[in-house]
């Protein structure tokens, strides 16, 4: 599959291919951190929104400026930053949820040098008439931030336009999604996880194209779900930076069919109106999605949806994975563990670093949860 392979290519190397396409593009690279950036706004600017995720390499330079007990997630996107990793990014957008991202933004600001900063101060409450008015301020002042930012006017049109982009590469990976979920040996878990990774990082024309030819690729071969055995399993939690445990989960005897996570479900869920106001639409449907830990919606709401989403998903368990150091994600845990120990559901934690524990010891912990579940 062709698509595949150049959508894993980009997962594999995104900063070579942002780099690249500085190249051949004056199209700005716009870095950001989350899932409530509102990334319509940036193609609507003519930008290229792109996730960052953390670094591979030895955390150094970013201790002088934060806690060891920060996220890895923000130590490592620090990091690049301050070795000069990111020097194709031509500005970055921080919206406001989590403690150690609004930390991250004032330092980021103060020392990485790009060429433009923005916040987006959101609010944390997502279930009032008068949230949602501040939501759509909020909004229209990021669309005029972008403008000085980038030197270009963001028209109605323009906005337009990249809602229909954005529900269209929505739809394509609900899609791709849903056949996975109905036949998991359509697509491997690591791979849609890197499909899942391209899609945040790439050119959104050319990523339309991408996702439309894996989605016609993967119908041709469709089989019976009833012949693949293994237990299906949901994933919850923030951004998940290892293809390897999707890998050790399958050679466990578990299939991962679907998840709440930052890196999945999170940044498709949701289609916006197209025959609204667009700033309303892109304001309503973070509104209406189910939110992550550091936004609210109601003291049960994310789980309630969990439970909802094993069943709906015809799932056996769910494995809580996020990054040590995650205070949002910490905090929900208690509550969410006793809303699926209340409904039966078998549920297991994965605290994970950059550096993930050996294969050997993945693959036990999964070996054991699966064998539980049985
Ligand atoms: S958990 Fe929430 S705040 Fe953290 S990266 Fe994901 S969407 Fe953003
Ligand atoms: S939500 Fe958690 S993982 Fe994401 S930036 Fe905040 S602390 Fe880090």
């Amino acid at each position: 599959m062709e698509a595949l392979d150049k959508l894993k290519a980009v997962a594999q190397n995104p900063y070579a291919y942002a780099s690249n396409l500085k190249q051949v593009t004056d199209k700005p690279v716009v870095g950001n951190f989350c899932s409530y950036t509102p990334e319509e706004l940036i193609v609507a600017a003519g930008g290229i929104p792109f996730r960052l995720f953390g670094t591979k390499e030895d955390i150094s330079m970013a201790d002088a400026h934060l806690q060891a007990y920060c996220c890895s997630l923000v130590r490592g996107g620090l990091e690049d930053a301050l070795k000069g990793n990111l020097s194709f990014l031509d500005g970055t957008v921080f919206p406001h949820t989590c403690d150690s991202i609004q930390r991250l933004s004032d330092i980021w600001r103060l020392n990485a040098g790009f060429p433009f900063h923005i916040d987006v101060v959101l609010p944390v409450k997502l279930n009032t008439e008068s949230a949602r008015i501040y939501m759509i301020d909020v909004l229209k002042t990021f669309r005029s931030d972008l403008e000085s930012a980038l030197h270009v006017s963001v028209t109605e049109e323009k906005i337009r336009q990249s809602v229909k982009l954005y529900n269209r590469l929505r739809e394509i990976l609900g899609e791709i999604y849903e056949m996975r979920c109905n036949d998991p040996d359509s697509i491997s878990a690591a791979d849609l996880y890197h499909v899942i990774k391209a899609s945040m990082v790439m050119d959104r024309d050319e990523l339309l194209e991408l996702l439309t030819a894996l989605r016609d690729d993967l119908k041709k071969n469709l089989k019976d779900s009833t012949l693949n055995k293994k237990k299906r399993i949901i994933l919850s939690g923030g951004i998940c930076n290892h293809p390897d445990i999707y890998t050790a989960l399958e050679e466990s005897g578990a299939e991962i069919i679907w998840d709440d996570l930052c890196t999945g479900t999170r940044c498709f869920e949701g289609e916006i109106a197209e025959t609204v106001d667009p700033i309303e639409a892109i304001a309503d449907r973070y509104m209406t999605r189910m939110v992550c830990p550091a936004k609210h919606l109601s003291a049960t709401a994310r789980g309630e949806n969990l439970v909802r989403l094993v069943k709906e998903r015809d799932a056996s368990g769910v494995i809580f994975m996020f990054l040590k150091f995650c205070d949002p994600h910490a905090f929900d845990y208690p509550y969410l563990k006793k809303f699926l120990d209340d409904a039966g559901i078998p549920n297991i934690l994965l605290e994970v670093e950059e550096q993930l524990p050996s294969d050997a010891q993945l693959k036990t912990r999964f070996e054991t949860f699966v064998d539980m579940i049985r």
